[in-house]
């Protein structure tokens, strides 16, 4: 048999017994989430990826302005975002998640001058996205309004740094699918609250001067024109409860001390899966300085040329409490010595799942991964490389 024909097998023979398909039922209400509260500014251009810098509704390239207050006005804005989340699978963090681990990021700093916005705005979220169709999504709190210096007297400071908190995740609510509703005990009112509101539990008239953008969403827990904010949190992200179950990562293909010709292209298949939705990974090849960050937890394919050495190749899949799976398998890209014989097909050594799969076993992908990359500037084909396809 050929060496790429051995290389295509496990992916035709992947699918029934390997994988049961998600629970896509199972998967709803648990999936989790990460909010990056972000007061160092820096870049900011447009795309889709917040580990990238990007926001859907950002122009040309512009450096994003720092947070002006004091490091106690940040740490008061964390406690009272992480205050409003709690019911919540929602984790609020201040320092940069790693990119495959998917977040919500807040640019807390700036005024809205800085995107030419009106200057009445508190903060912004691009867009309302039902259902938190898009996991990467960027918002800002126009924090200088607020806070517009570490100055303040501290009674003065720590009142309008619990509003920095607030807004932030008024914005980032609107990013999960929420919209304007209630008033001084919302975090949806239009306007910020001097009480101390929260996600409201119960149908909210909604506050618009238009249709609701997410009527579906709405209608599913309440009347036409209501919110039951709560209810919606609590169905998207399941509750706060602590998630102490590292997610599954097996490389299926290739196995442990697979031998293959250098130049020749190398199929990784991978299966992951967590307890909770919202997870991510990354695959990396060390020796190459060569790394995939699975920007989205359903991508496919993946395809690696590899010159001629000793490699190893790591998984790493992270959940929303910072729980890891990793897997972890070495090759090697050689020419076959004079008389060998082209190395035999390995016997089944891949790290497969034992046994069927359990309830629990949610967010479930195999995945083919068919797309090289050229990472880290190294040429296309020559030697040394990692090739794209
Ligand atoms: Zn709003």
């Amino acid at each position: 048999m050929s060496m790429i024909a051995w290389l295509l097998l496990p992916w035709l023979a992947a699918d029934p017994p390997l994988a049961g398909p998600p629970d896509v039922a199972a998967a709803e209400g648990t999936r989790r989430a990460t909010v990056y509260l972000d007061f160092g500014g820096g870049w900011l251009s447009s795309g889709s990826d917040s580990s990238l810098g990007q926001a859907t509704c950002a122009g040309n390239p512009l450096r994003y302005p720092i947070f002006l207050g004091s490091e106690r006005a940040a740490e008061l804005a964390v406690a009272e975002a992480r205050r409003l989340v709690a019911p919540y699978g929602v984790r609020v963090v201040s320092q940069r998640p790693p990119p495959h681990l998917p977040y919500a990021h807040v640019r807390v700093g700036g005024h809205p001058d800085a995107l030419g916005l009106d200057p009445k705005l508190n903060g912004l979220a691009c867009d309302v996205d039902c259902d938190d169709a898009a996991h990467r999504d960027t918002v800002f709190m126009f924090a200088e309004k607020w806070v517009p210096a570490a100055a303040l007297e501290p009674l003065e400071e720590e009142a309008r740094a619990v509003q920095v908190g607030r807004i932030a995740i008024h914005e980032v609510a609107h990013s999960w699918g929420l919209e304007h509703s209630g008033g001084t005990e919302s975090v949806m009112a239009r306007f910020p609250s001097a009480g101390v509101p929260g996600f409201v539990e119960g149908c909210m008239p909604l506050d618009l001067d238009h249709d609701s953008e997410c009527p579906d969403a709405r209608t599913r827990y309440c009347d036409e024109g209501h919110q039951d904010a709560h209810a919606e949190l609590l169905a998207l992200f399941g509750d706060g409860s602590a998630d102490t179950v590292p997610p599954h990562a097996a490389i299926v293909w290739p196995p442990d001390g697979y031998v293959l010709e250098p130049g020749q292209t190398l199929e990784v298949e991978v299966e992951v899966g967590d307890d909770h939705g919202g997870f991510g990974w990354m695959l990396e090849v060390p020796e190459l300085h060569w790394e995939h960050v699975a920007r989205d937890v359903d991508e496919t394919s993946l395809r690696l040329v590899v010159p001629q050495g000793r490699f190893t190749l790591r998984l790493e899949v992270l959940d929303h409490d910072r729980n890891v799976g990793e897997a972890e398998v070495s090759f090697e890209a050689r020419w076959p010595e004079e008389g060998e014989q082209e190395p035999a097909e390995p016997s089944a050594t891949c790290a497969c799942r034992q046994g069927g799969p359990g309830r629990w076993w949610i967010g479930w992908s195999g995945l083919v991964l068919a797309m090289g990359s050229i990472l880290r500037g190294r040429p296309t084909r020559a030697a040394g490389s990692i090739s794209t396809r």
